[in-house]
């Protein structure tokens, strides 16, 4: 047979792609267990058939010869090869001439695109190195062919060529036998090393991979097939290379012969696209892709194996501050801070991922009692209690955090993270800067939620909030010497709830912004109404709630309706609760310093019920204490109570800030505060909040609480002096 002397053509057997030889006519002459497999006929039904029998096109073979006679080769994607069952296989093949002796032969590289798995797809470059080292290996054999003596040389200088390694491996031992050139650049070992030590090759494998090499050659290996393995070496240089590999199996020479290709850089693109997809660019955490595997993952298998998975849905508090204030860079600093902080707080069993802006799951994972989460929780939360530091700038954070565990609150890896959203809603609402476990009745409160906001900004379009003023007057005289502003709903039906409600919604909506300008904006225009009747100065307080200092926007607004009113700015008092200034003093005490400066006053609202401490007091930019409701309430029920607001007039009155008690319904409690030293009083023994008219109709009727005192405790500035002027 003329092939008989183109003894590289066992080579080809080892070729990772199915391989075929034809003579000019298109008579197959030799064809590789890799090309029987993809078209599914034995050796000896293929060997001196015409190739077009296995080809869908019959006019590929004229087309592929007039080819090879212009350009030399033929590169075709889209060939369709006739399997026996009479399925199509898409290939792409690769035509060379090849000369021996008289007659051209023709080698025709083919590989199936559909049985090519993803990875082989992706490794293109591999395609490419088959086919230029067929390529090399057909040039050599035609520019060789004359000079070659025996066919053992010929094999040795092809192999001496290529740049994949092609090796002999004893199916033993697994020794070395034999092995080319290629392996030198490859494995930075001189060829001759790896001959006179045959386990040199093992001994580089990468420690991680060795299981898996050894798997592969004693149980993927059936006799006589062809299989592909991908693993790792570490040179002697220290670097690791990354290897492709075809071992073939060849029972009658009791070995296996193996192609080897290096794609280092192909896996570490791929690598690289593999961890992007998996992780967070920033953090580096895990994202959410890798929390939906794991899960799922998990949730198969808790119910068979007695334990649980609980998922702490963690969202940090006011983080939206600090990339308003400081910008985005600034705040993606202190995420991967807290990341890394976190992290070294969780045990190995823990996944920390993010989930997506400020929000962070833990995932416990073989959870053997649910208080294993509240632990875990607990020690998450003590991450904050050192600031995070970025450019030397100390940042203070908090974070609210939801247990939801499964089997028991969720059966599917959507609900467990669902319920522990939920109940990190609830911890929020709650006051932030805790945790709370998820239970169905947080369902209900979210249903709630979402009535209110609906409620409200229908109300808001419609206009249907107005805003009421209760007046407050001196403690000694009983007549007026300012109002509190408070919101009323005034639409139809009756209001869903009040504004202790309603103002919290409003916050996490952000609609308390829009709601809280025109409450200026009306506050403003009341105050300008009231000089304009009595003549005084009669100061309006607002309400103003933590959401509306994150809007930068708040101060340049506030004068501007000041501004647009003509009045005072002392006839503003603006009212802040404890737990706002509280949520970051630094940040509220730098605002109402400078709210300050411009003259408008401050009143610490519902003093008593936060953190009440009485040193910070004098440090507090504040004109006036509020003392809470429930003091009042409680003054002939609880003595130190009692002894409490004595002590804070007392103090108040050294620093010498005022003091208004609310929330006086009965006459022994107004008695009784003004024994204190208390100066102002505010409750519905004097008047409940009334609508912008009626109070100046009361004004104008003389009504006794609504009569100004002649000497405002508050003095104030007559107009138009005073009035602050926008630069
Ligand atoms: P707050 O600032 O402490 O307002 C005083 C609350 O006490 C008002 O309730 C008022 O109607 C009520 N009150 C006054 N005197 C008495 C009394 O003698 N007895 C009793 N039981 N209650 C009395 P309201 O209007 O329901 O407001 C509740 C809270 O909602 C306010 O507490 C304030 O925190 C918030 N709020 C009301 N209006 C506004 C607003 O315009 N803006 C903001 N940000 N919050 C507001
Ligand atoms: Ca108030
Ligand atoms: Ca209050």
């Amino acid at each position: 047979m003329p092939l008989s002397h183109i003894r590289s053509l066992e080579l080809l057997e080892a070729m990772p792609d199915a391989t075929i030889v034809v003579n000019h006519r298109g008579i197959v002459l030799f064809a590789n267990d890799l090309f029987l497999q993809l078209v599914g006929f034995e050796r000896h039904e293929v060997i001196d058939e015409d190739v077009t029998r296995f080809l869908q096109d019959k006019n590929i073979f004229d087309s592929c010869m007039t080819s090879l006679g212009t350009a030399g080769s033929c590169l075709d994607h889209e060939t369709f090869f006739i399997h026996r069952s009479g399925e199509l296989i898409h290939t792409v093949k690769s035509v060379r001439p090849l000369e021996s002796g008289k007659e051209p032969f023709i080698l025709a590289s083919i590989r199936s695109l559909s049985a090519v798995d993803s990875r082989n797809r992706a490794l293109e470059e591999e395609k490419h190195l088959s086919i230029h080292s067929i390529e090399k290996l057909s040039m050599i054999v035609k520019n060789q062919k004359r000079q070659l003596t025996s066919a053992k040389r010929q094999l040795e200088e092809v192999l001496a060529v290529i740049d994949e390694i092609i090796w002999y491996i004893d199916d033993n031992t697994l020794d070395v036998i034999h092995v080319n050139r290629a392996v030198e650049s490859i494995f930075g070992v001189q060829c001759d090393d790896f001959i006179s030590n045959p386990n040199l090759w093992k001994s580089m494998v990468y420690p991680e991979d060795h299981q898996k090499v050894d798997a592969f050659f004693s149980l993927s290996m059936e006799p006589g097939t062809s299989n592909t393995i991908d693993f790792r070496i570490r040179r002697q240089d220290g670097k690791i290379r990354w290897l492709h590999n075809r071992i073939t199996h060849y029972p009658k020479l009791n070995m296996f012969i193996g192609v080897t290709h290096d794609i280092t850089e192909n896996k570490s693109t791929q690598e690289l696209i593999e961890f992007l997809a998996y992780h967070d660019p920033l953090t580096k955490l895990p994202n959410r892709v890798f929390l939906a595997e794991k899960i799922n993952d998990k949730i198969d298998r808790i119910c068979s194996e007695h334990c649980a998975v609980a998922a702490l849905f963690l969202d940090l508090d006011n983080f939206k501050y600090i990339n308003d204030s400081k910008g985005h860079e600034v705040g993606d600093e202190v995420l991967v801070l807290i990341s890394a902080r976190i992290k070294s707080q969780l045990s190995v069993h823990c996944d920390l991922i993010r989930f997506g802006g400020d929000e962070f799951i833990i995932l416990l994972t073989d959870l053997r009692q649910s208080s294993e989460a509240e632990e875990c929780a607990g020690t998450v939360l003590e991450c904050f209690s050192e600031p995070f530091n970025v450019n030397d700038e100390e940042f203070f954070l908090s974070a609210s955090i939801g247990i939801a565990t499964a089997p028991e609150h969720a059966q599917t890896s959507s609900d467990l993270i669902k319920h522990a959203d939920t109940a990190m809603y609830a911890a929020k609402r709650s006051g932030k800067n805790q945790f709370r476990t998820y239970d169905a009745t947080m369902e209900d409160d979210i249903k709630t939620f979402l009535r209110i906001e609906q409620w409200l900004k229908e109300g808001i379009k419609a206009g249907y909030f107005n805003v009421h003023y209760q007046p407050i007057v001196d403690a000694k005289t009983h007549h007026l010497i300012g109002f509190e502003s408070l919101i009323r709903y005034e639409g139809p039906g009756e209001p869903l709830t009040g504004p202790d409600n309603f103002i919290p919604v409003a916050e996490r909506t952000g609609d308390i912004i829009r709601l809280g300008a025109t409450i200026i904006q009306n506050a403003c225009r009341f105050a300008r109404h009231l000089i304009e009747l009595t003549g005084t100065c009669i100061p309006v307080s607002i309400n103003l709630s933590a959401r509306q200092f994150q809007d930068r926007q708040l101060l340049d607004m506030i004068k501007n309706a000041i501004y647009e009113a003509g009045i005072p700015p002392n006839a503003l008092v603006l009212e802040v609760t404890e737990s706002v200034i509280m949520r970051d003093i630094e940040h509220i005490s730098y605002e109402l310093d400078r709210l300050r400066e411009t003259g408008i006053k401050i009143a610490l609202d519902d003093f008593g019920t936060g953190y009440s401490s009485l040193a910070y007091l004098s440090k507090l930019p504040i004109d006036t204490i509020k003392i809470d409701q429930s003091f009042v309430r409680s003054l002939f029920h609880s003595q130190r109570n009692a002894h409490l607001v004595k002590a804070i007039t007392t103090m108040a009155k050294a620093l010498e800030i005022n003091v208004t008690a609310e929330g006086v319904e009965e006459k022994r409690h107004a008695d009784l505060l003004l024994d204190f030293g208390v100066k102002s009083l505010q409750g519905f023994l004097f008047s409940k909040a009334l609508p912008h008219e009626q109070c100046l109709e009361n004004i104008r009727r003389n009504s006794p609480v609504f009569t100004p005192v002649k000497h405002a405790s508050d003095p104030s500035t007559p107009l138009p002096d005073s009035t602050i002027h926008i630069a």
